[in-house]
């Protein structure tokens, strides 16, 4: 599948927040963002104030950089979330907190998505005891989310545990980290996500 595959840092540095897409590095002094948050390349400066589509684009682009995903698997959780019952940039956001790949970075279990979505696609995490090697698994309330017990000896699993502590879990999930395993408490909801996200501008962009 395509990947991104340049310098992540750069996406950060266009979007001008940080998406913490580099594990531990992201929440150091060694940040891009932190250094030198300014847009990459020679002329990224002369542009003018983005408003309008452009803005809305930004936005999209920089959900669609957060939670990892391609174009065409962003654009099928909007529809997803259109027919779903609810406010529907709220329901998408829900809808990617909800991804398996995501669930195990928010529970500290990875150092960024990256490498919880490499965990899950290689077999190292089980949901409610059975193997489940597919990325976009929707977690649900009540899911025990861990550790395979062949992964829990593995020593860049185990550094990036280490390196995740005191990084803080989310509300909606319960961490047990002497067993190398989480809970989902209950459903997340909008007030979780706490990166500066303006959905709406989302929903209008797709709304064209
Ligand atoms: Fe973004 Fe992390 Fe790089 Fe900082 S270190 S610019 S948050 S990817």
């Amino acid at each position: 599948m395509a990947r991104y595959h340049a310098s992540v840092c750069r996406l950060c540095r266009r979007e001008g927040v940080k998406l913490f897409l580099k594990g531990d590095r992201c929440f150091k002094d060694k940040c891009a963002i932190e250094k030198r948050n300014t847009p990459p390349g020679m002329h990224a400066r002369r542009r003018g104030k983005v408003q309008g589509y452009g803005l809305q684009l930004r936005e999209k682009q920089k959900v669609k950089r957060i939670y990892g995903l391609l174009e065409q698997q962003f654009r099928t959780y909007f529809q997803r979330a259109s027919l779903t019952k609810g406010v529907t940039g709220e329901v998408l956001l829900c809808m990617l907190e909800k991804r398996l790949d995501n669930a195990v970075f928010r529970l500290g279990l990875a150092s960024s998505r990256n490498q919880a979505r490499q965990w899950v696609s290689h077999g190292h995490i089980r949901v409610n005891g059975r193997r489940v090697d597919v990325a976009n698994f929707q977690v649900r309330q009540g899911d025990e989310v861990s550790v395979a017990p062949s992964a829990s000896k593995n020593v860049f699993l185990l550094s990036a545990v280490e390196s995740s502590k005191g990084r803080g879990v989310p509300e909606w999930l319960e961490l047990d980290g002497t067993n190398l395993k989480g809970r989902v408490v209950r459903e997340p909801q909008r007030a979780d996500i706490t990166y500066p996200i303006e959905e709406q501008l989302i929903v209008e962009l797709y709304s064209k």
